[in-house]
């Protein structure tokens, strides 16, 4: 099986209207690693699996939009049918410090029972099944890691919350599929410097790498979602772009 990407939450911040926060599964040959756990990610996970069978959870940074659902999923491992499963979290720093301050008594000791949690940070390389994460540093206000996966010679990027910047090209280079975050659109003058991007920067960005193709994700749920599919376009030079939605499928080579 070729690597595929399903995008779980394709909302940004917080959740849209029927849209999760960012989420996204990766699977190849019987491996599958989830990508960030927003708000109502894991939700849509179910319906195309069982969390406990998840390989490996990746969470990019301690944004709530990005890892609150592991609160849930802590008491689906624990009190899972088939008795108690534990999955390896890779997690950036303060992820788990955040989740357990949420917990009380016995759970917070628990959560990394259940959880088998790796501290991760830029330029780490780790191996799960067959595919190969590295992972780079992201300009955002607190600790973020994009993520570049490959798998042979295919190549997925993942910018997670991202201000751009070089290193966000080196982590998209000639990546077949970049999903990038577009929050933002329109004019970046009178937006904050260090958090976002818009859709213009994205589809510039994506252009820089020589990204084969373009998927946008992350925006505000409150934007047209046209309007920032064309800015986008404006910018990058290929002509595959494309709009994340929960529960779409791209195959990734
Ligand atoms: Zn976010
Ligand atoms: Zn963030």
């Amino acid at each position: 099986m070729a690597l595929e990407l399903t995008v779980l939450g394709s909302s940004g911040s917080h959740t849209g209207p029927g849209r999760a926060c960012a989420g996204h599964l990766l699977a190849n040959d019987g491996t599958r690693v989830m990508l960030d756990a927003g708000n109502g990610a894991t939700a849509n996970l179910q319906r195309h699996m069982d969390f406990a069978d998840l390989d490996a959870v990746v969470v990019s940074h301690r944004h709530v939009d990005h890892c609150i659902d592991l609160v849930g999923m802590f008491y689906l491992l624990k009190f899972h049918p088939d008795g108690p499963q534990q999955v390896d979290l890779y997690t950036a720093p303060g992820v788990v410090d955040l989740l357990t301050g949420l917990l009380s008594g016995d759970s917070k000791m628990q959560f990394r029972e259940v959880f088998r949690v790796h501290d991760i940070a830029p330029g780490d390389r780790f191996e799960v099944g067959g595919m190969d994460v590295e992972l780079f540093p992201s300009i955002h206000p607190v600790p973020t890691l994009s993520a570049r996966i490959e798998v042979g010679d295919t190549v997925f990027a993942y910018s997670a919350d991202s201000a751009g910047g070089d290193d966000l090209v080196a982590c998209a280079r000639d990546a077949d599929l970049f999903l990038c975050e577009a929050t933002w659109q329109g004019d970046p003058a009178g937006l904050p410097d260090g958090i976002h991007l818009t859709a213009t920067e994205a589809g510039r960005i994506a252009g820089q790498a020589g990204a084969d193709r373009l998927v946008l994700t992350h925006l505000l749920g409150t934007l047209d979602r046209d309007r920032s599919l064309e800015e986008a376009a404006a910018t990058f030079p290929g002509s595959d772009v494309s709009l994340a939605d929960d529960n779409l499928t791209w195959t990734v080579a």
